[in-house]
């Protein structure tokens, strides 16, 4: 993959971000790196997908709705209720024409950093849980033991993590979006598989 010039997009980034989600990005950036190292992922793809996960965040809703449209990138009905999910697509778009990141791999880590989705990459699971339990992250619940569980097991993290947001969601149930939910029994299976095939051997 390219070597790219993370303290140059650094600096670039910081012009478009608010100073809370400038530290949050940084958070992310780390910890994505941290977590590569321990499970063997690309170090500069981590990196740079956790730099650049929020770029269109700070974006407001009506613009990013109107951006999306000029550049053709696909909303759904349910994007089009909930905008602010736009920031993931955005971000990848972002990352692609105004950073010069060509990865697919890096790209789709930025795109599904906030629904997350089944079979993920290890580098997509890398990011959604680094964006869960960056040090600057306080409200989740279990996040000691989510944050543990992220440096032993990716895919028993991705279920602790989901399992948790659902709950949160369930609150508004029409607020789930469906990558979520299949998200969720997916991890849920494996999770289950595994403990059978613990039991039975
Ligand atoms: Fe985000
Ligand atoms: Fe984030």
């Amino acid at each position: 993959m390219a070597d790219y010039d993370i303290a140059k997009m650094q600096k670039k980034l910081s012009k478009y971000l608010d100073e809370d989600r400038y530290n949050h990005t940084l958070g992310v950036m780390y910890t994505s790196a941290a977590l590569a190292m321990v499970h063997g992922c690309n170090l500069r793809a981590a990196q740079t997908a956790g730099l650049l996960h929020d770029s269109a965040k700070c974006i407001p809703n009506k613009k990013k709705l109107k951006m999306c449209s000029q550049h053709k990138i696909p909303v759904t009905d349910f994007e089009k209720s909930h905008p602010f999910l736009l920031h993931a697509k955005l971000g990848a778009y972002l990352a692609k024409e105004k950073y010069g990141v060509e990865d697919e791999e890096i790209l789709s880590a930025i795109t599904y950093h906030t629904t997350g989705k089944a079979a993920m990459s290890p580098l997509e699971k890398i990011v959604y849980i680094a964006d869960y339990i960056e040090p600057g992250r306080f409200k989740a619940p279990h996040l000691e033991n989510v944050r543990k569980l992220a440096f032993q097991d990716l895919d028993e993290c991705m279920y602790e993590i989901l399992k948790d947001t659902l709950v949160f969601l369930e609150e508004n149930p029409k607020d789930v979006d469906s990558a979520t939910k299949d998200a969720f029994v997916y991890y849920k299976d494996l999770h289950m598989e595994r403990q059978r095939s613990r039991l039975s051997s």
